[in-house]
Formats: C-alpha cells, sequence, structure tokens
C-alpha cells in the first residue's frame, strides 16, 4: 500500500461546525428580459403567425407563473418554414465562406453585448440561477459562434476531404436543458458550413431561440437561412420526416432518438443523435479530495443536474468512501436552493413539473431498492417546481437509480476497490457520453481513458465545454459529435466524410 493510501485511509473530517451563512437577496433585474405576451414563428426572416390557430404557454418553473403564449406548428407551417430555408440554401451556400463567417460574427458579438438580457430570460423561462446563465450558457454559446465564424472560410484545410460541400436544409430538434447553447451548438456549424435551417426549441423553454430570431434579424442576416418553429413532438417529427429536409440534428432522449434513427434509416437523409448520459465520475484514493468533492458537486448539481453528460454515478474507491462522502455532505450543506434570479443561488428549479414527477418516481424507486437517502437540510419555496440535492449511498450495481437516466439533482454513489473493477462498473452503462477521472497519478488517468466507453473523459475536472473540443457519445448516446473540427463532418458532404 503506498504512503498515500495509508495517509487517506486514517484521514477524517474534523468535527468543526460548518458555519452558517445568511445572504441577503441579491436578485437581478428581471426587467431585462422582454417578455412578449405572445410569439409567432420565424420563418423567411419574419415573425409569422402559424397556419392554424394553436398556442401552448410557457410558464416559469420556479413560479408557475404565466409568461407568454407561443404558436403551435402544424404541418403546414413546417413546410412554409422548410420552403424558405430552401430557397436560402443557393445563395447562403454559394456565397464565400468568408461573408458567411460575418454574418456569424455579427451574431457572436450581438449576442455577447446582449448577454445579460439573454442570461435574465433563460433563467426565467428555463429555472437555472442566473449565475449559470451568465456565466456559462450565454458566454459559451457566444464562444460557438465566434469559433465556427472562424471556420466558415478555412473549410477546405479542415481535413474533411477537397471541397467539402454543404448538405442543403438541416432540421433541428433540440432539448430544454440548455435552451440558448443548444440552439447555438446546432445552427453555428451548420450556417458555417453553409446549410441553412429549420430548428424546434423545446415546448417548455422556446424563449430564448425567439430572442434570437431578434438577432437574426439585427444582424441582417439573409432571409431564410435560420428558421424557427414552435411546438411539442409533433412539430418536432414533422420536420424529422418532411421530404425536402437533408439532414437532421437532434439532441433529446434516447427513446425518441431510437424511433427516429428507426425511421430515417434507408432514407438518405444523414442523422446526428445527441442523447442521454449516465456517467461515471470516478474518485481514486490518491485524488486530491477537495478538488474531487468541488468536482462530484459541480458533475451532478450544475444545473439541478439536467445534464446529458451529468456524473450522476460516483464510483469512489472503497478505502476513501466515508472520507468523500463526509466531506460532501459538509459541501452540500452550503449550497443555495432558491430564487433563480439571485445571483447567491446555486440550484435553481426543476424546469417542469412532468420532469419533477420523473425525479420523484426514480428517487422513490431508489429507497425501495434498499438506497440511502439522504438531502442537506434546505427549505424549498412553496410554489414551482423544486427538488433538494439528494445523495444515495449503498446503491447496488443494478439498482435503477444506478443505471437509468435520472436527470435532476440525484446522485448515485457506489464503491470500487481496483481500476479493473472501477473500469467495469462504469462501462455497466447502456450509455457511453462521458466519465471523470480523480487521481494523481498521469498513468493511470491515460490508462482509465483509454477503457472508458466514453465520448468525453475529463481529467481532474468534471463539466468543462469548449467550442474546440468536440463532444459526442457512444452506445445509446447517440453518435456524431458538437464542436470542434469533427462537429464540422456532420453538416458536409466530402469523399472522405462519405466512404
Ligand atoms: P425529449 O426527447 O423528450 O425532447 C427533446 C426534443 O425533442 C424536444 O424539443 C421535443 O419536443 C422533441 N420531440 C419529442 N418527441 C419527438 C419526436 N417524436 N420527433 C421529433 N422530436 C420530438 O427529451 P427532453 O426530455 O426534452 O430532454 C432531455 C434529454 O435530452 C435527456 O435524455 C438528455 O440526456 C438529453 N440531452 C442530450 C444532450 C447531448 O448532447 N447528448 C444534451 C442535452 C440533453
Amino acid at each position: 500500500m503506498s504512503q498515500t493510501e495509508t495517509e487517506t485511509e486514517t484521514e477524517t473530517v474534523p468535527d468543526v461546525a460548518t458555519p452558517t451563512w445568511e445572504y441577503d437577496p441579491a436578485p437581478e433585474a428581471r426587467e431585462l428580459a422582454h417578455i412578449r405576451s405572445s410569439y409567432g414563428l420565424f420563418i423567411d426572416g419574419e415573425f409569422v403567425d402559424p397556419a392554424g390557430d394553436g398556442s401552448f404557454a410557457t410558464i416559469d418553473p420556479s413560479t408557475e407563473r404565466h409568461l407568454a403564449e407561443v404558436a403551435l406548428a402544424g404541418g403546414e407551417d413546417v413546410d412554409r418554414a422548410v420552403a424558405a430555408a430552401r430557397k436560402a440554401f443557393g445563395p447562403w451556400s454559394a456565397a464565400s465562406g468568408r461573408d458567411r463567417g460575418r454574418y456569424l460574427f455579427r451574431l457572436a458579438r450581438l449576442l455577447a453585448e446582449r448577454a445579460r438580457e439573454f442570461a435574465v430570460l433563460e433563467s426565467i423561462d428555463n429555472g437555472k440561477p442566473i449565475r449559470e446563465t451568465r456565466d456559462i450558457d450565454v458566454p459559451t454559446a457566444a464562444a460557438h459562434l465566434f469559433y465556427h465564424a472562424g471556420w466558415a472560410d478555412k473549410l477546405d484545410w479542415a481535413g474533411l476531404g477537397p471541397q467539402p460541400r454543404p448538405l442543403g436544409v438541416a432540421g433541428q430538434v433540440i432539448p430544454w436543458n440548455f435552451p440558448l447553447l443548444m440552439l447555438i451548438w446546432k445552427i453555428a456549424p451548420a450556417l458555417a458550413c453553409g446549410n441553412t435551417v429549420v430548428i424546434k426549441p423545446a415546448e417548455t423553454t422556446p424563449l430564448s431561440a425567439m430572442l434570437f430570431a431578434e438577432l437574426c434579424q439585427q444582424a441582417e442576416l439573409p432571409p431564410g437561412v435560420v428558421n424557427i418553429v414552435t411546438g411539442a413532438g409533433e412539430t418536432g417529427a414533422a420536420i424529422v420526416s418532411h421530404g425536402d429536409v437533408d439532414k437532421v440534428a437532434f439532441t433529446g432522449s434516447t427513446a425518441v432518438g431510437k424511433a427516429i434513427q428507426r425511421e430515417l434509416a434507408g432514407s438518405g437523409k444523414r442523422l446526428t443523435l445527441e442523447l442521454g448520459g449516465k456517467a461515471a465520475n470516478v474518485v481514486f484514493d490518491d485524488a486530491p479530495i477537495d478538488q474531487a468533492v468541488e468536482g462530484i458537486v459541480d458533475g451532478i448539481f450544475f444545473n439541478q443536474g439536467h445534464v446529458c453528460c451529468a456524473g450522476s454515478r460516483l464510483l469512489v474507491q472503497e478505502n476513501v468512501h466515508d472520507l468523500v462522502v463526509d466531506k460532501l455532505k459538509r459541501r452540500l450543506e452550503t449550497l443555495r436552493l432558491g430564487d433563480p434570479l439571485d445571483k447567491n443561488t446555486d440550484i435553481g428549479a426543476i424546469n417542469s413539473a412532468e420532469q419533477l414527477e420523473r425525479i420523484t418516481s426514480l428517487v422513490d424507486i431508489g429507497e425501495a431498492e434498499g438506497g440511502e437517502r439522504w438531502s442537506p437540510a434546505c427549505e424549498l419555496p412553496s410554489s414551482g417546481f423544486w427538488f433538494a440535492p439528494t445523495v444515495f449511498t449503498g446503491v447496488g450495481a443494478s439498482s435503477r437509480i444506478a443505471v437509468e437516466e435520472i436527470f435532476g439533482p440525484v446522485l448515485s454513489v457506489l464503491t470500487f476497490r481496483t481500476p479493473e473493477e472501477a473500469v467495469a462498473k462504469a462501462n455497466n452503462t447502456p450509455y457511453g457520453l462521458s466519465a471523470g477521472v480523480w487521481t494523481e497519478k498521469g498513468s493511470r488517468m491515460f490508462w482509465m481513458a483509454d477503457r472508458l466507453e466514453a465520448g468525453v473523459v475529463w481529467a481532474n475536472t468534471f463539466n468543462r465545454l469548449d467550442p474546440t473540443s468536440p463532444f459526442g457519445g457512444y452506445k445509446e448516446s447517440g453518435f456524431g459529435r458538437e464542436g470542434g473540427r469533427h462537429g464540422l463532418a456532420a453538416y458536409l458532404a466530402a469523399p472522405a466524410l462519405e466512404g
């Protein structure tokens, strides 16, 4: 046994009471978000009424307050949006890469200029803390636009084959957990490569997409290059199955992703799927434990655990289990849950009643299966959708909370003794999106990364996303990459990509 192992085994958390800090409220100004009472569809550069008279409400999940009525797009509206995208495709794809890059730079700069407005709107519509929208979602979205603006005139040198061509009209469907960021992840590479798009935001979070539509007008983006239609699953299905869509990019649940893959088989349409995950966050006994605890918290409680790559399974080496769990619990007692617009808030609201119901039922199952449930003392607001950060210890490897994606602030803790056992347990999932490893040994880090079946493996960190780095999954987490040079391949046709 190494000296480090001996030391960590005997280390205990000193029995010092965690100071309880009182924070005065520090709310961001709600008025920064100008929410209209109703929204139409964004087709051919204009806000238009849908063909039918259907609409749906979007609410603030932290209060259940009604925010706006949003147009429900039907098949006729999707036809119109695809026709606008088709008409725009010719001139847009013929434009020089430098010109397309200029538009993307303009969108990036406008987004950065209006960052506060976007951050407030996103927090109100989604329930996520302003700290996250302000410091992560909006700046990362702008960074993706800047990054792809830089690629637009360099595609011939991207190593993807000679003179790669755009695919045509991209039909894109996104989820609610990072509404703006997912929108930009889809739009930026598509436009940089010369495609036009019809995109549908999730039904519970359409507002930042509609604000982005305003940005497209402000940037004088040619009409039809970006079309945004709102609605639920049926609207998404109409985009996916549309005969004049050349490429489908879907981010969402594995169940819907599988149905789309079945439907498109043999259609000749290009497809990328970014689906669910159940990431292992593996902590070895030589890891810097305090740093690892921060990574565990960030891994699963960031964005209320509504993160496809969330580190929802903590695999901790048996001899440091008690130490890690003690430190983790202490850290969780300091997290503040509440008003998403308060700058002190760490944990915001659950995005919808439906998602809250799913989390609650899986947590009940976890308890029934013998897991030991713990949450810090934490008062939940009386209205809105809330769930306290939750840790399960004593979780069996085949327990449903160790296997299924909960998509909420719930961590399942499992143990291992050897690196081989860690790999076997980490890979014991139908998913393969991400993983984290905490160790001071570089050689062990590489050994683990070689064996973990995950699209991304973070080393002594977690949930780091960067536009230059490709992101995507294996197995039931989907296929295709977003971001980086690899992400361009999803929007280009070239001999090297078709072989
Ligand atoms: P979901 O599959 O229910 O919905 C996602 C989107 O698909 C929504 O816009 C929805 O309206 C639309 N949709 C629903 N049924 C459809 C159909 N039959 N055809 C076409 N579109 C349809 O998923 P969700 O609950 O909104 O999102 C959570 C899921 O998304 C989680 O599983 C999460 O892991 C995954 N996700 C993955 C990534 C990634 O990059 N891998 C990123 C974010 C979220």
